[in-house]
């Protein structure tokens, strides 16, 4: 089971730096993520893998407020999110956008983790819309690479404490492999409440984590109850 951190806009490099001693100690086996702020990023060694929230598709280059390839490199940093929604809503990052990152990051051998979702609206206008956008959103990228993970986040789940119904993840999960073999992440309001409902649906591969994963103990546990789960299948 994969469980990953976004940090968004908090924490600060000495706070991440702390952070990731605590989580190394409860830690065990492969599959926990932290996306910290990119003043944050820092050569890591140890279970968690650190990962970047964005970058630019370069190697370097005149590209004011960006990193790009060689501000990864000095970390050793190997791992980025590519289209998360408030990337896509706030700072107006377009498909076309999302998929010259892809396509960068892919040819240099990226894990990928790549968020969709759909709207409030969307998702009130019933399923097909949803899949249909769902799908559109994939169709920018190639489904087969072999580091890609997908991320499924609702954008109206996102930081709001409303999650979709369980039935709704495990129907959405279900679509969503049929256009992939990657494994599939939910993101959106995840808590310790409800992580083990959520990491037991068939079709669920993981968790993609915004606000409960700033505190490290409440992440680790987080990790630790998403580890334990016995699958429904
Ligand atoms: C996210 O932003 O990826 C996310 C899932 O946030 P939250 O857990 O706060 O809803």
């Amino acid at each position: 089971v994969i469980v990953a951190a976004n940090f968004k806009s908090n924490l600060t490099r000495e706070a991440t730096t702390t952070y990731l001693a605590t989580l190394e100690e409860s830690v065990d086996g492969e599959g926990v993520f932290v996306f910290p702020p990119s003043t944050a990023l820092q050569s890591h060694s140890g279970r968690v893998t650190l990962g970047t929230q964005n970058a630019y598709p370069a190697q370097n280059g005149a590209f004011t407020g960006e990193i790009a390839l060689d501000q990864l490199d000095e970390f050793g940093i190997k791992t980025i999110l590519i289209g998360h929604s408030e990337r896509r809503e706030i700072l107006g990052e377009s498909d076309e956008m999302l998929k010259s990152k892809f396509e960068f990051f892919a040819t240099k051998g990226f894990k990928i983790i790549y968020c969709i979702g759909e709207s409030l609206a969307l998702r009130e206008s019933g399923f097909e819309a949803v899949k249909e956008h769902l799908t559109h959103q994939l169709s920018f990228i190639d489904a087969s690479y072999k580091d890609l993970i997908i991320a499924y986040e609702p954008i109206w789940a996102i930081g709001s404490g409303l999650i979709p119904s369980l039935e709704q993840i495990k129907q959405t999960h279900s679509s969503l492999r049929s256009l992939s073999d990657a494994p599939l992440l939910y993101g959106g309001s995840v808590k310790e409440e409800n992580i083990a409902d959520i990491v037991s649906i068939y079709g669920v591969d993981g968790v993609l984590v915004g606000g409960a994963s700033l505190d490290a103990r409440v992440f680790s546990n987080l990790c630790r109850i998403a580890k334990n789960i016995n699958k429904e299948s």
